[in-house]
Order: C-alpha cells, then sequence, then structure tokens
C-alpha cells in the first residue's frame, strides 16, 4: 500500500469539525455533473485522520504498516458508508428533511461499533486528559485494526450529533458545493463554506450581475 501521495494537505477542513470534514470528503455531492470523491483509497482515509488530528502519526504509520489490502478496502466501504449516513442526517437536520430509519439504523450500528472497540484502562495523571489519575477510554489492543479511523470518526459525529451544536451546522450557501460548517460566528452569520473560495465567487457573481442591470 502506498503511505503518501506528497506531503500537500489533501483535505481543505474548513468545516470546523471532524466529523463535517468528513461528511465533506464527498465534495460536490449535489452537482449533477456528479461528486469528487476525496476518499479514493485507504491512505486517503489514514491521512484525513491524521490531517484532522484524530489519529496521531505514530498510529497512522503503524496502520499503514500493518494493515492488509483486503481489510483496507473493507474499511473505507464502511467508511464512504458511515459517512453517507451521516451526510443524510446532517444534511436532514440542515434542509429540516428527516433522514431515512435505514440510514438512521447505519448510524447506531456505526456508534455501537466504535463503543465496543475500547478498552477501560487505569491512567496515570500524564495519560490522562484531566491530569488525574483514573479510569480512562482507550482504544487498546483495536489500535491496529484496519476500522480504527472509522470508529474515531463515528465516535466525534455521535459527539457533535447529541450536542447542542448541532443548531450550528450549515451547508454552504453555493448550490453547487453545499459543504458543511460549524458556525461559529458571533452573529451565527457565515455563509459560505470557504471566504477564499466560495465566498469570492459568490461576491463576484453578484458584481457580474449588477453590471448586466
Ligand atoms: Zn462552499
Amino acid at each position: 500500500m502506498s503511505k503518501t501521495k506528497g506531503h500537500q494537505p489533501l483535505f481543505d477542513l474548513c468545516g470546523g469539525h471532524a466529523a463535517l470534514d468528513f461528511v465533506n470528503s464527498l465534495g460536490k455531492r449535489f452537482r449533477e455533473a456528479g461528486p469528487v470523491e476525496l476518499l479514493a483509497d485507504y491512505g486517503d482515509l489514514l491521512r484525513f485522520a491524521e490531517q484532522t488530528a484524530l489519529l496521531d502519526t505514530r498510529q497512522v504509520r503503524r496502520l499503514a504498516n500493518s494493515v492488509n489490502p483486503g481489510a483496507a478496502a473493507r474499511a473505507l466501504r464502511s467508511a464512504r458508508e458511515l459517512r453517507e449516513a451521516l451526510a443524510a442526517t446532517f444534511y436532514g437536520s440542515v434542509d429540516s428533511h428527516p433522514p431515512l430509519a435505514a440510514d438512521i439504523r447505519t448510524l447506531e450500528r456505526h456508534f455501537h461499533s466504535a463503543s465496543e472497540h475500547r478498552e477501560l484502562r487505569w491512567e496515570q495523571p500524564a495519560e490522562s486528559s484531566n491530569g488525574r489519575s483514573g479510569i480512562g477510554w482507550d482504544w487498546g489492543r483495536f489500535e491496529t485494526n484496519a476500522e480504527l479511523p472509522v470508529w474515531i470518526v463515528s465516535q466525534a459525529a455521535s459527539q457533535l450529533m447529541l450536542s447542542d451544536a448541532m443548531d450550528r451546522i450549515r451547508a454552504c450557501g453555493v448550490e453547487t458545493c453545499r459543504w458543511l460548517f460549524l458556525d461559529t460566528s458571533k452573529n451565527h452569520t457565515r455563509r459560505w463554506c470557504n471566504m477564499r473560495v466560495c465566498g469570492n465567487r459568490m461576491k463576484a457573481r453578484r458584481f457580474h450581475a449588477r453590471r448586466e442591470e
């Protein structure tokens, strides 16, 4: 398996949350000419997990070196299945259009799967998130499983979906884009996924429209 495709960041990450950036890995999903697949292979999934800091470089390297092609292909299919169920649910929320029951069942299966593959451990202060010793969840022996990136995205997504931040999720105002993002602007008025790309395109379009009037 090829480990690198160069060092350019592959993902834009303008969503402001790993679960939204994950849905955005199918770009231009509502475009008539068809979407753009950014998760072309398992290596892309690892790069996504690393770029969003869901996994660290050591974990990514271990997976890249140990996962066999069959397991990698299954994990990629699983990742895309999760992504599409997340997309149905997030866009369902944004567009006030409930997702299908099958999408919710798919999410449920993925969320359960993520929580079933963790180990409860006793952590020393240096290892724990709050600086105290105590028990905490860890991927433990599952760290070398090809599905680790899928579980970790599932976990991030379930946290977001069950939080108040769901009210802040928006889709980009450019119809062919519609990338999801978390609107953390003060007045909740953000309209574009990325000001440099979609924001500028819309401003230019309005400018030309005015000149033609
Ligand atoms: Zn956009």
